[in-house]
């Protein structure tokens, strides 16, 4: 099997009861069915321990009023690990933030940016994100009905293309989304003549042509506004900053950009990121204009989100706060199969 490793995934340390917005609130958590099974188990010989807190119809954790999950304490930590062990995690608790992306033989992981600590982590990065490679002699017992190898094949080339456009030194990020928003154009029209052999062939030339491309505030908030909201508070606040972000102008984004060093590199990351994580996926359904092109609207919905706050602040916005603004959007959009779906089928429309 063929592993491969985003950035510092093998040394994520979950902060537990330090952690600013814990990942057992706010959403709801799906047991799997070797999980559910454990508990019906336990739960006769637990019974205050398991009272009321899974709904063995939805099978989910209960949650409170507040959105917490009904085992979550008041220091912060997990009542039933706590009592009976980190073995009882479901499967979502065990491997939260930790994602995985599987393909024939290939395995592919990273830690989701919708944690603080991963966000935190992303933000204080002082150089391009990368992943490793290892292999190992597990073999991969999957099955992959109608699996198109040549086109997965093509995916992972165009990827390594994105990724060396993305890394290039002293180009605009602007031009570097450009450039790989050209060529996902070229290629889903590729695939859509059903041309897949040589899809990629006017890749090189384009990512080196382009100029600029930048999604319009409005653009990028409208969609936004279509997703399904998850928590309250965040969308309010992206609708309080909306308003100020659409009325400035471009002297003040350019202000911001020259007043964060770090922004270039974080958008590179982040666009990096949502590439690793989904690129490839779009073997599995053919989108893969929306699927690399989400990485594009992502990123640069997030820096109109990081800008609203330094317009807020009247110019200034601290790393935790960056990282606030990464980890919560991020949960919007990842927390939730139904946004995901829902942003690549308009990104696909808008590319109609
Ligand atoms: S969000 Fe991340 S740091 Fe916070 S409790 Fe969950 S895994 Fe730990």
């Amino acid at each position: 099997m063929i592993r491969r490793y985003l950035g510092n995934y093998n040394s994520f340390t979950c902060t537990a009861g330090q952690c600013p917005d814990t990942c057992c609130s706010g959403w709801m958590i799906e047991i799997d069915d070797a999980s559910l099974e454990k508990y019906a188990l336990l739960k006769d010989t637990n019974f205050e321990l398991f009272n009321n807190k899974i709904d063995w119809t939805l099978n989910t954790f209960i949650r409170r009023e507040n959105g917490d999950c009904s085992f979550l304490r008041e220091d912060g930590l997990c009542q039933l690990q706590r009592t009976l062990g980190e073995e009882t995690l479901c499967m979502t608790c065990d491997k939260y933030p930790r994602h995985m992306e599987e393909f024939p033989g290939v395995r592919e992981y990273s830690l989701s940016i919708s944690c603080p600590a991963v966000a935190e982590d992303f933000v204080a990065l002082s150089e391009t994100i990368s992943f490793a490679e290892e292999s190992d002699v597990v073999s991969d017992n999957d099955d992959y009905p109608d699996f198109n190898e040549l086109v997965y094949n093509k995916l992972i080339d165009l990827r390594q293309l994105f990724f060396q456009c993305l890394k290039s030194n002293n180009v605009p990020f602007e031009r570097k989304c450009a450039g790989i928003h050209s060529v996902l154009v070229d290629v889903q029209e590729h695939l859509d003549f059903g041309q897949w052999a040589n899809c990629d062939e006017n890749a090189p030339k384009l990512i080196s042509q382009s100029s600029g491309y930048q999604l319009s505030s409005l653009e990028a908030f409208v969609t936004f506004r279509t997703l399904e909201p998850l928590r309250d508070g965040f969308i309010q606040w992206t609708r309080s900053i909306e308003g100020l972000v659409a009325l400035a102008d471009t002297a003040a984004m350019t202000e911001f950009r020259n007043s964060i060093p770090c922004l270039e590199l974080l958008k590179t990351n982040l666009c990096y990121y949502f590439i690793y994580t989904y690129f490839c996926g779009s073997i599995y359904d053919d989108y893969v204009y929306a699927q690399g092109q989400q990485a594009i609207f992502n990123t640069q919905l997030i820096e109109y989100l990081l800008f609203g706050k330094w317009l807020e602040n009247k110019k200034s916005l601290s790393k935790k706060e960056a990282s606030e603004i990464i980890y919560k959007y991020s949960r919007e959009l990842e927390h939730s199969n139904d946004n995901l779906i829902l942003l690549e089928q308009l990104l696909d429309q808008a590319n109609q």
